[in-house]
């Protein structure tokens, strides 16, 4: 009681409130209503039609091509086309040996089939359907419509039709067949026609022979009309050079076998040594070149709007349809390819189907992808070879600038040398002079002792010789070289160095020992730098000791083999070095001393570390400053 009471006031509500939307909803209802009525009554209408009788009449077998492919289609479009209920019945017509005693059974049973009522249309497609249908017309069905299709021009011609009867018929251009094989293939000589052997083939056999008579000079036509299908196919394998095959089709082959068309053409071509050419699309799309061509969709087509006309109440005798044309050349990408038949022989709109994707088309992205990642790849290696290039740029700059400090740094090392210089050239200018001195004594005595003279020239000679030596160490200390790596002795440059020094050694007052190893110590180095770098050593251990007692002053200067190193030390009894200025000490412009530049250290380092090897310092046990360096050895050529 409460859910009606609640609907009623509803109702209500809405009667009072809206009567504008019940009108409109009503409304609608009784539209809704009318549609539903009028399209029942059309569905009821239209059940009530009788369906049309259609009787499709097929040459050959159920499966033979062309014509299931037209029968096929032609159901297809007739449906498409027609709105009419329509029953469509579909009756191969057989041909062989034992054609006649078929058709005689085919024709017994359409009669019993119909007996009750006659059909609306007999559609016969290619011509032996038709002549069937021409020889049973009368006895079985006179007064219903036909419609024959699939029929060359040709035949037509030779039948005897009614004013109930409508064509779609074709027109098969044989030249332009044969031409379409020249064409594509112009070296061709030879071109064998695969046919039957029945009535309806041997008239395509003379029609094709008197067709192609001006062809005649030009291609040499094998007709296998006369072989039976294994023979055929035997003939097909082994076909001279420059041939090809036109394929027709042998419907019934000389032994009165039939040959579904389908099935036939695949071994052909399975055999075949020569490019298949034909004249109806049916074939197209397995085995056959390609060309202009009876369309089998144009042919289903023109026939199912015949078909609707007649259905729909025209004449049949009143319709009449120009025979159909070859359309648009089409070929067979595949066939092209395993022919050699390059694209620009095929006419002008030609279409090309079944082309196969390319590479690129098929794998596009994973080329892509793949080409991508090696373009990165080689960008990548580009940038690290261009950063090698401007590490070893940089190595190199940073090699000349160190060279060039390094020269700065035996500069001004050569003027601190320069009074002991000054005094290591004395000993022998002075000596020269004393020399020349006696000399013009001797001369001017009475008795010249050319023995003597001999003894002071040498001198002389060997004097020379000493201040000229002095005078090309200090060239070579302050030569600006660039820098090069050769194969040096450390023993070599701890003796040289320590021989250069030794006159200010003297001077100072200091005890300079070389204690080298006794196996060379060869290294690869710039053997002026490493020297300097020994040098830098040597005087900084002197000025560490020049406030000590001149008895004490002391320096050692020690080759040794450490592995595969070779050690250099400079080491003295100095006051060492702070402890927490062990490494400072190698900073650029750290100096203790009043008038020191404090680069010494600092570019014996780095010269060091240009020969890939390590210099440090420390302070000894009882006292005094060691500094060690550590080069690598050179490689020894076994
Ligand atoms: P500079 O000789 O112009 O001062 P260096 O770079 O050659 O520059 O030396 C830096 C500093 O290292 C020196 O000022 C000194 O304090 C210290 N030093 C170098 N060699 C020794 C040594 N053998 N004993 C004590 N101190 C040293």
């Amino acid at each position: 009681m409460a859910i009606w009471y609640q609907f009623t006031k509803f109702s209500q509500s809405l009667w009072r409130g809206r009567p504008a939307m019940v009108f409109s909803c009503v409304g609608l209802i009784v539209k809704f209503i009318a549609v539903v009525g009028v399209t029942l009554s059309i569905s009821v209408a239209r059940a009530s039609v009788t369906p049309k009788r259609v009787i499709v009449l097929q040459s050959n077998g159920q499966d033979f091509k062309p014509w299931s492919d037209y029968v096929r289609t032609f159901r297809q479009e007739l449906e498409q086309q027609s709105s009419l209920p329509m029953v469509i019945q579909h009756f191969p017509v057989a041909l062989g040996p034992g054609g006649e005693g078929a058709e005689r059974q085919l024709s017994a049973y359409l009669d019993r089939l119909f007996s009750g009522g006659t059909p609306d249309l007999l559609v016969a497609f290619g011509a032996p359907a038709a002549a069937f249908l021409q020889r049973h017309r009368t006895e079985l069905f006179p007064t219903v419509p036909a419609l024959l299709a699939a029929i060359d021009e040709r035949r037509v011609q030779q039948m005897r039709l009614t004013g109930n009867d409508a064509v779609v018929a074709v027109w098969i251009d044989i030249p332009s067949l044969f031409e379409n094989i020249v064409r594509v293939l112009p070296e061709t000589k030879n071109v064998a026609v695969v046919i039957g052997n029945s009535s309806n083939e041997g008239f395509w056999v003379d029609e094709i022979r008197s067709r192609l008579q001006p062809m005649k000079e030009r291609i040499n036509l094998l007709f296998w009309n006369e072989l039976s299908f294994e023979e055929i196919l035997k003939r097909a394998a082994v076909l001279p050079k420059d041939s090809a095959i036109f394929w027709i089709q042998p419907q019934v082959d000389v032994t009165g076998a039939t040959h579904d068309g389908e099935q036939a053409l695949k071994r052909l071509h399975a055999v075949a040594n020569a490019p298949i050419f034909s004249h109806d699309d049916a074939f197209f799309g397995d085995a056959i070149v390609g060309g202009r061509m009876t369309s089998v969709l144009q042919g289903s087509r023109a026939a199912a709007a015949v078909a609707v006309k007649i259905l729909g109440g025209e004449k049949a005798g009143e319709i009449k349809t120009p025979a159909l044309l070859y359309e648009a050349a089409k070929y067979d990408w595949r066939e092209l390819k395993r022919w050699g038949i390059p694209e620009g022989r095929l006419p002008e709109g030609s279409k090309v189907l079944f082309r196969q994707p390319s590479a690129w088309e098929l794998y596009r992205w994973q080329v892509l992808a793949v080409c991508s990642a090696l373009l990165i790849q080689t960008t990548l290696i580009f940038r690290l070879l261009f950063e090698k290039r401007g590490r070893v740029l940089a190595e190199v700059q940073a090699r000349q600038r160190s060279s060039e400090l390094a020269h700065i740094n035996r500069f001004s090392m050569a003027g601190e040398l320069t009074a002991t210089i000054a005094h290591e050239l004395n000993q022998p200018l002075g000596a020269i002079l004393t020399n020349v001195e006696t000399a013009e004594l001797i001369v001017k005595s009475p008795v010249i002792d050319p023995k003597q003279i001999g003894e002071i020239l040498a001198d002389i000679r060997r004097d020379d010789m000493r201040a000229a030596d002095v005078i090309g160490r200090l060239r070579t200390l302050i030569k600006r070289t660039p820098f090069e790596l050769k194969d040096v002795d450390l023993n070599d440059t701890a003796r040289e160095t320590v021989q250069f020094l030794s006159a200010l050694a003297v001077g100072r007052e200091v005890e300079l020992i070389s204690l080298v190893a006794p196996m060379p110590l060869s290294v690869q180095g710039d053997p002026i730098q490493l020297q300097q770098v020994v040098l830098n050593l040597i005087v900084n251990a002197m000025d560490a000791m020049s406030g000590m007692p001149s008895t004490e002053r002391r320096i050692k200067v020690s080759t040794s083999r450490d592995g595969s190193s070779a050690c250099l030390s400079v080491s003295d009894v100095g006051p060492g070095i702070p402890a927490d200025q062990l490494k400072q000490v190698f900073e650029p412009f750290f100096t203790t001393k009043p008038k020191g530049m404090g680069m010494g250290l600092s570019i014996a380092r780095t010269i060091v570390e240009t020969h890939s090897g390590q210099i440090s310092a420390e302070n000894l046990a009882g006292r005094g400053a060691a500094f060690h360096i550590t080069l690598p050895l050179a490689k020894q050529p076994k």
